[in-house]
Protein backbone atom coordinates (compact mmCIF):
# COMPACT_ATOMS: atom_id res chain seq x y z
CA UNK A 1 0.00 0.00 0.00
CA UNK A 2 1.35 3.25 -0.90
CA UNK A 3 0.69 6.44 1.41
CA UNK A 4 -0.60 9.76 0.10
CA UNK A 5 1.18 12.70 2.10
CA UNK A 6 1.80 16.48 1.71
CA UNK A 7 1.30 15.85 -1.79
CA UNK A 8 3.97 13.15 -2.38
CA UNK A 9 3.48 9.08 -2.52
CA UNK A 10 5.59 7.57 0.37
CA UNK A 11 5.47 3.86 -1.50
CA UNK A 12 4.69 0.77 0.00
CA UNK A 13 4.14 1.61 3.93
CA UNK A 14 2.40 -0.04 6.70
CA UNK A 15 0.39 2.18 9.05
CA UNK A 16 -0.80 1.33 12.39
CA UNK A 17 -3.91 3.00 14.06
CA UNK A 18 -4.88 2.84 17.61
CA UNK A 19 -6.72 5.37 19.92
CA UNK A 20 -8.24 7.47 17.21
CA UNK A 21 -4.49 8.38 15.68
CA UNK A 22 -2.25 7.13 13.39
CA UNK A 23 0.66 5.16 15.70
CA UNK A 24 2.92 4.43 12.98
CA UNK A 25 3.70 4.86 9.34
CA UNK A 26 6.22 2.46 8.30
CA UNK A 27 8.53 0.78 5.35
CA UNK A 28 8.64 -2.43 7.38
CA UNK A 29 5.53 -4.81 8.46
CA UNK A 30 3.99 -3.83 11.69
CA UNK A 31 2.63 -6.07 14.22
CA UNK A 32 -0.57 -4.52 15.51
CA UNK A 33 -0.68 -4.93 19.29
CA UNK A 34 -4.42 -5.55 21.40
CA UNK A 35 -6.60 -2.77 20.46
CA UNK A 36 -4.88 -1.40 17.04
CA UNK A 37 -5.75 -1.63 13.63
CA UNK A 38 -3.19 -2.42 11.17
CA UNK A 39 -4.02 -0.32 7.66
CA UNK A 40 -2.45 -2.74 4.57
CA UNK A 41 -3.56 -2.31 0.49
CA UNK A 42 -3.28 -2.66 -1.93
CA UNK A 43 -4.18 0.58 -3.21
CA UNK A 44 -3.08 3.87 -1.75
CA UNK A 45 -3.88 5.33 1.65
CA UNK A 46 -4.45 9.27 2.40
CA UNK A 47 -5.68 11.52 4.88
CA UNK A 48 -9.60 11.73 4.80
CA UNK A 49 -11.16 14.57 2.44
CA UNK A 50 -12.56 17.19 4.11
CA UNK A 51 -15.84 18.74 2.24
CA UNK A 52 -15.80 22.03 3.03
CA UNK A 53 -18.53 23.28 0.79
CA UNK A 54 -21.83 20.83 0.50
CA UNK A 55 -25.34 21.35 0.94
CA UNK A 56 -26.55 17.93 0.73
CA UNK A 57 -27.06 14.99 -1.37
CA UNK A 58 -29.22 12.27 -2.64
CA UNK A 59 -32.61 14.07 -1.26
CA UNK A 60 -30.68 15.25 1.97
CA UNK A 61 -30.46 18.98 2.68
CA UNK A 62 -28.58 20.62 5.09
CA UNK A 63 -31.30 22.79 6.01
CA UNK A 64 -33.84 20.84 6.75
CA UNK A 65 -32.91 19.88 10.36
CA UNK A 66 -32.03 16.51 10.52
CA UNK A 67 -30.70 15.82 7.90
CA UNK A 68 -27.02 16.42 8.51
CA UNK A 69 -26.33 13.13 10.54
CA UNK A 70 -27.79 11.21 7.80
CA UNK A 71 -25.66 12.88 5.39
CA UNK A 72 -22.36 12.60 7.55
CA UNK A 73 -22.96 8.98 6.96
CA UNK A 74 -23.85 9.60 3.12
CA UNK A 75 -20.76 10.77 2.55
CA UNK A 76 -18.11 8.07 4.32
CA UNK A 77 -19.01 6.26 0.77
CA UNK A 78 -17.11 8.97 -0.63
CA UNK A 79 -14.04 8.88 1.44
CA UNK A 80 -15.21 12.03 3.20
CA UNK A 81 -13.94 12.03 7.28
CA UNK A 82 -15.13 15.18 7.69
CA UNK A 83 -17.00 17.87 6.11
CA UNK A 84 -18.69 21.86 6.49
CA UNK A 85 -22.37 21.20 6.19
CA UNK A 86 -23.19 24.38 4.35
CA UNK A 87 -26.06 26.22 4.92
CA UNK A 88 -27.03 28.98 2.56
CA UNK A 89 -29.00 32.56 2.85
CA UNK A 90 -32.36 32.22 4.47
CA UNK A 91 -35.40 33.86 6.17
CA UNK A 92 -34.10 34.29 9.84
CA UNK A 93 -35.93 31.69 11.48
CA UNK A 94 -35.23 28.76 8.62
CA UNK A 95 -31.17 29.74 8.86
CA UNK A 96 -31.65 29.55 12.84
CA UNK A 97 -33.13 26.18 12.33
CA UNK A 98 -30.82 24.84 9.86
CA UNK A 99 -27.93 26.09 11.94
CA UNK A 100 -28.79 24.78 15.46
CA UNK A 101 -29.41 21.26 13.94
CA UNK A 102 -26.37 21.10 12.11
CA UNK A 103 -24.73 17.94 13.98
CA UNK A 104 -23.49 14.58 12.42
CA UNK A 105 -24.01 11.03 13.33
CA UNK A 106 -21.56 9.78 16.16
CA UNK A 107 -20.77 7.05 13.36
CA UNK A 108 -20.43 9.37 10.23
CA UNK A 109 -18.02 11.71 8.69
CA UNK A 110 -17.20 14.53 11.41
CA UNK A 111 -18.98 17.85 11.28
CA UNK A 112 -15.84 20.14 11.57
CA UNK A 113 -18.06 22.92 11.58
CA UNK A 114 -20.08 25.00 9.53
CA UNK A 115 -19.97 27.05 6.40
CA UNK A 116 -22.18 29.86 6.24
CA UNK A 117 -22.59 30.39 2.15
CA UNK A 118 -24.13 34.22 3.21
CA UNK A 119 -26.17 36.15 4.10
CA UNK A 120 -23.56 38.90 2.92
CA UNK A 121 -23.76 38.41 -0.04
CA UNK A 122 -23.79 40.51 -4.08
CA UNK A 123 -27.34 40.66 -5.25
CA UNK A 124 -25.23 41.01 -8.54
CA UNK A 125 -23.75 37.55 -8.69
CA UNK A 126 -26.42 35.62 -6.98
CA UNK A 127 -25.58 32.20 -8.77
CA UNK A 128 -28.84 30.20 -8.36
CA UNK A 129 -30.00 31.64 -5.08
CA UNK A 130 -32.65 33.72 -5.02
CA UNK A 131 -31.50 37.23 -3.73
CA UNK A 132 -34.36 38.39 -1.15
CA UNK A 133 -32.47 36.74 1.56
CA UNK A 134 -29.19 38.21 0.51
CA UNK A 135 -28.20 41.18 3.72
CA UNK A 136 -25.75 43.68 3.64
CA UNK A 137 -23.08 43.57 6.96
CA UNK A 138 -25.31 42.50 9.93
CA UNK A 139 -23.20 42.52 13.15
CA UNK A 140 -26.02 41.41 15.35
CA UNK A 141 -27.63 38.66 12.57
CA UNK A 142 -24.06 37.68 12.70
CA UNK A 143 -23.60 37.07 16.60
CA UNK A 144 -26.92 35.41 16.33
CA UNK A 145 -26.03 33.40 13.81
CA UNK A 146 -22.80 32.21 15.88
CA UNK A 147 -24.84 31.67 18.75
CA UNK A 148 -27.51 29.49 16.86
CA UNK A 149 -24.99 27.21 15.42
CA UNK A 150 -24.73 23.63 16.90
CA UNK A 151 -21.05 23.68 16.00
CA UNK A 152 -18.78 26.85 14.93
CA UNK A 153 -19.15 28.85 11.74
CA UNK A 154 -15.59 28.39 10.72
CA UNK A 155 -15.79 29.36 7.00
CA UNK A 156 -18.47 31.91 5.52
CA UNK A 157 -18.64 33.18 2.10
CA UNK A 158 -18.95 36.83 1.99
CA UNK A 159 -19.19 39.74 -1.00
CA UNK A 160 -16.31 41.48 0.67
CA UNK A 161 -16.65 44.54 -1.65
CA UNK A 162 -19.67 45.30 0.89
CA UNK A 163 -17.76 45.29 3.95
CA UNK A 164 -15.16 47.49 5.80
CA UNK A 165 -12.02 46.47 6.60
CA UNK A 166 -13.09 46.95 10.58
CA UNK A 167 -15.81 45.01 9.87
CA UNK A 168 -13.38 41.83 8.63
CA UNK A 169 -11.21 42.50 11.28
CA UNK A 170 -14.34 41.60 13.46
CA UNK A 171 -15.47 38.75 11.71
CA UNK A 172 -11.76 36.96 11.75
CA UNK A 173 -11.41 37.80 15.71
CA UNK A 174 -14.58 35.93 16.09
CA UNK A 175 -12.28 33.23 14.60
CA UNK A 176 -14.36 32.77 11.02
CA UNK A 177 -12.17 32.02 7.93
CA UNK A 178 -13.39 34.30 5.07
CA UNK A 179 -13.96 33.33 1.70
CA UNK A 180 -14.60 35.80 -1.33
CA UNK A 181 -18.08 34.82 -2.82
CA UNK A 182 -20.96 35.59 -4.70
CA UNK A 183 -19.35 38.74 -5.16
CA UNK A 184 -19.31 41.96 -7.96
CA UNK A 185 -15.28 43.07 -6.79
CA UNK A 186 -13.50 44.75 -9.01
CA UNK A 187 -9.83 43.45 -9.35
CA UNK A 188 -8.97 46.11 -6.65
CA UNK A 189 -11.87 45.46 -4.13
CA UNK A 190 -10.78 42.04 -4.30
CA UNK A 191 -6.75 42.71 -3.42
CA UNK A 192 -8.60 44.97 -0.97
CA UNK A 193 -10.20 42.35 0.31
CA UNK A 194 -7.12 39.63 0.33
CA UNK A 195 -5.48 42.40 2.11
CA UNK A 196 -7.48 42.63 4.98
CA UNK A 197 -8.06 39.03 5.88
CA UNK A 198 -10.14 37.23 3.55
CA UNK A 199 -8.39 34.50 2.70
CA UNK A 200 -9.86 31.93 0.63
CA UNK A 201 -12.55 32.21 -2.69
CA UNK A 202 -15.35 30.04 -2.98
CA UNK A 203 -15.87 28.05 -6.30
CA UNK A 204 -13.11 30.09 -8.41
CA UNK A 205 -14.37 31.41 -11.36
CA UNK A 206 -18.39 31.19 -10.51
CA UNK A 207 -20.47 33.91 -8.99
CA UNK A 208 -17.85 36.30 -9.68
CA UNK A 209 -16.46 39.17 -11.87
CA UNK A 210 -14.62 37.92 -14.41
CA UNK A 211 -11.38 38.22 -16.14
CA UNK A 212 -11.06 41.10 -18.99
CA UNK A 213 -7.52 41.88 -19.75
CA UNK A 214 -8.27 45.80 -18.51
CA UNK A 215 -10.30 45.15 -15.63
CA UNK A 216 -9.27 41.78 -14.32
CA UNK A 217 -12.07 41.43 -11.88
CA UNK A 218 -12.40 39.20 -8.82
CA UNK A 219 -11.37 36.23 -11.22
CA UNK A 220 -8.05 38.34 -11.79
CA UNK A 221 -7.15 38.93 -8.14
CA UNK A 222 -7.26 35.39 -7.49
CA UNK A 223 -5.03 34.82 -10.07
CA UNK A 224 -2.48 37.10 -9.38
CA UNK A 225 -2.21 36.09 -5.75
CA UNK A 226 -1.15 32.28 -5.07
CA UNK A 227 -1.18 32.80 -1.71
CA UNK A 228 -5.14 32.46 -1.61
CA UNK A 229 -7.20 29.46 -1.36
CA UNK A 230 -9.33 28.61 -3.80
CA UNK A 231 -11.74 26.39 -3.84
CA UNK A 232 -12.60 24.84 -7.32
CA UNK A 233 -15.57 22.36 -8.41
CA UNK A 234 -14.00 20.18 -10.63
CA UNK A 235 -17.33 18.48 -11.55
CA UNK A 236 -16.02 19.49 -15.46
CA UNK A 237 -19.39 21.65 -15.99
CA UNK A 238 -18.60 24.77 -13.31
CA UNK A 239 -14.99 25.14 -14.70
CA UNK A 240 -13.56 24.49 -18.21
CA UNK A 241 -10.55 22.38 -17.98
CA UNK A 242 -8.14 25.22 -19.50
CA UNK A 243 -9.40 27.99 -16.73
CA UNK A 244 -8.61 25.19 -13.57
CA UNK A 245 -5.46 24.67 -15.10
CA UNK A 246 -4.61 28.16 -15.54
CA UNK A 247 -5.71 28.82 -11.88
CA UNK A 248 -3.63 25.41 -10.79
CA UNK A 249 -0.41 26.76 -12.36
CA UNK A 250 -0.62 30.36 -10.35
CA UNK A 251 -0.45 28.19 -6.67
CA UNK A 252 0.61 25.23 -5.39
CA UNK A 253 -1.62 21.94 -5.22
CA UNK A 254 -1.37 23.13 -0.75
CA UNK A 255 -3.78 26.53 -1.93
CA UNK A 256 -6.31 24.52 -4.27
CA UNK A 257 -9.19 22.95 -2.29
CA UNK A 258 -11.24 20.82 -4.09
CA UNK A 259 -15.43 20.74 -2.94
CA UNK A 260 -18.14 19.26 -4.21
CA UNK A 261 -20.55 21.93 -3.52
CA UNK A 262 -23.15 19.23 -4.21
CA UNK A 263 -26.72 20.10 -3.36
CA UNK A 264 -29.98 18.33 -2.07
CA UNK A 265 -30.92 16.62 -5.70
CA UNK A 266 -27.66 15.12 -6.62
CA UNK A 267 -27.25 11.32 -6.95
CA UNK A 268 -30.88 11.90 -7.40
CA UNK A 269 -32.97 9.91 -10.80
CA UNK A 270 -33.55 12.22 -13.21
CA UNK A 271 -36.35 15.06 -13.05
CA UNK A 272 -37.33 17.90 -11.63
CA UNK A 273 -36.99 18.94 -7.72
CA UNK A 274 -37.33 21.83 -5.39
CA UNK A 275 -34.35 23.19 -3.49
CA UNK A 276 -33.08 26.72 -1.82
CA UNK A 277 -37.15 28.21 -3.55
CA UNK A 278 -36.17 27.06 -6.82
CA UNK A 279 -36.98 24.05 -9.17
CA UNK A 280 -34.09 22.20 -10.37
CA UNK A 281 -33.16 20.14 -13.45
CA UNK A 282 -31.37 16.99 -12.67
CA UNK A 283 -29.91 15.19 -15.46
CA UNK A 284 -26.75 13.03 -14.83
CA UNK A 285 -24.30 15.38 -13.40
CA UNK A 286 -25.90 18.25 -14.28
CA UNK A 287 -28.26 20.34 -12.27
CA UNK A 288 -29.75 23.37 -13.50
CA UNK A 289 -32.71 25.59 -13.41
CA UNK A 290 -34.37 25.68 -15.74
CA UNK A 291 -33.18 28.46 -17.65
CA UNK A 292 -30.14 26.33 -17.76
CA UNK A 293 -28.05 28.32 -15.54
CA UNK A 294 -26.33 25.49 -13.55
CA UNK A 295 -27.32 25.03 -9.92
CA UNK A 296 -24.87 23.23 -7.64
CA UNK A 297 -23.05 20.14 -8.04
CA UNK A 298 -23.77 16.24 -8.55
CA UNK A 299 -19.94 15.90 -7.50
CA UNK A 300 -17.99 13.58 -5.13
CA UNK A 301 -14.94 14.69 -3.59
CA UNK A 302 -13.66 11.09 -5.28
CA UNK A 303 -14.32 12.44 -8.58
CA UNK A 304 -13.30 15.66 -8.29
CA UNK A 305 -9.67 13.96 -7.36
CA UNK A 306 -10.20 11.77 -10.26
CA UNK A 307 -10.40 14.52 -12.51
CA UNK A 308 -8.12 16.82 -10.71
CA UNK A 309 -5.34 13.70 -12.27
CA UNK A 310 -6.54 14.10 -15.06
CA UNK A 311 -7.42 17.11 -16.07
CA UNK A 312 -4.59 19.16 -14.45
CA UNK A 313 -1.81 16.40 -15.05
CA UNK A 314 -0.63 15.96 -11.88
CA UNK A 315 0.01 13.07 -9.61
CA UNK A 316 -2.50 11.02 -7.29
CA UNK A 317 -0.56 12.41 -4.48
CA UNK A 318 -0.99 16.28 -5.86
CA UNK A 319 -4.42 15.30 -6.64
CA UNK A 320 -5.48 13.49 -3.06
CA UNK A 321 -3.86 16.88 -1.37
CA UNK A 322 -6.22 19.05 -2.31
CA UNK A 323 -8.97 16.64 -0.87
CA UNK A 324 -7.75 16.02 2.23
CA UNK A 325 -4.87 18.39 3.46
CA UNK A 326 -5.28 21.98 1.41
CA UNK A 327 -9.14 22.14 2.89
CA UNK A 328 -8.07 21.12 6.51
CA UNK A 329 -4.97 23.79 5.57
CA UNK A 330 -7.83 26.47 4.92
CA UNK A 331 -9.85 26.25 7.62
CA UNK A 332 -6.84 26.53 10.19
CA UNK A 333 -7.19 22.62 11.25
CA UNK A 334 -4.17 20.35 11.76
CA UNK A 335 -2.24 20.83 8.29
CA UNK A 336 0.52 18.41 6.81
CA UNK A 337 0.49 14.97 5.77
CA UNK A 338 -0.28 11.99 6.82
CA UNK A 339 2.01 10.59 9.86
CA UNK A 340 2.49 9.96 13.03
CA UNK A 341 0.18 11.44 15.78
CA UNK A 342 -2.42 13.01 13.37
CA UNK A 343 -5.86 11.80 13.59
CA UNK A 344 -6.56 8.78 12.15
CA UNK A 345 -9.36 10.13 9.80
CA UNK A 346 -8.17 7.96 6.37
CA UNK A 347 -9.51 7.03 2.93
CA UNK A 348 -8.03 3.70 1.53
CA UNK A 349 -8.68 4.09 -2.34
CA UNK A 350 -8.15 1.42 -5.14
CA UNK A 351 -5.57 1.83 -7.39
CA UNK A 352 -8.18 3.62 -9.64
CA UNK A 353 -8.81 6.15 -6.92
CA UNK A 354 -11.64 4.57 -5.96
CA UNK A 355 -12.74 4.67 -2.17
CA UNK A 356 -12.74 0.89 -0.25
CA UNK A 357 -12.87 1.95 2.66
CA UNK A 358 -13.12 4.81 5.04
CA UNK A 359 -11.70 5.04 8.37
CA UNK A 360 -12.67 7.56 11.42
CA UNK A 361 -11.23 8.42 14.39
CA UNK A 362 -8.92 5.15 14.13
CA UNK A 363 -12.41 3.04 13.13
CA UNK A 364 -13.40 1.37 9.98
CA UNK A 365 -16.86 3.52 9.31
CA UNK A 366 -17.60 2.16 6.00
CA UNK A 367 -16.28 -0.16 3.05
CA UNK A 368 -16.98 -0.80 0.01
CA UNK A 369 -19.47 -3.65 -0.74
CA UNK A 370 -17.10 -6.20 -2.48
CA UNK A 371 -14.28 -5.25 -0.30
CA UNK A 372 -13.32 -8.51 1.83
CA UNK A 373 -10.14 -7.85 4.00
CA UNK A 374 -8.11 -4.94 3.75
CA UNK A 375 -7.97 -4.12 7.46
CA UNK A 376 -7.73 -6.78 10.31
CA UNK A 377 -8.57 -5.70 13.75
CA UNK A 378 -6.24 -7.06 15.86
CA UNK A 379 -7.91 -10.16 17.35
CA UNK A 380 -9.27 -9.76 21.14
CA UNK A 381 -9.70 -5.72 20.70
CA UNK A 382 -10.81 -4.68 23.01
ZN1 LIG B 1 -22.79 26.40 -2.49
Amino acid sequence: MDVASGGRMLPRRHVLVANGRVTAVSATPLQASSGALTVDGPGVLARGFVDTHVHGRGGLDVMRPGDVEALSLELLSQGVTGFLPTVVAAPANELAAALSAASGDPLGARVLGIHAEGPFLSPDQPGMFPPDAFRGYDRALWRDMQSEAASPIRLMTVAAERLTPTQIDELRADGVTLSLGHTNATFDQALAAFDAGVTRVTHAYNAMRGFHHRAPGAVGALLDRGDIDAELILDGLHVARAPARILAATRTTGRMVLVSDSVPPAARSPGDYVWAGRRLRVDGDSIRLTTGRLAGSALTLAAAVRRAVDWLDISPAAALHMASEAPRASIGLDPGGLRTGVAADLVLLDPQLHPRMTIVDGAVRWRRNDEQRCANAASGAD
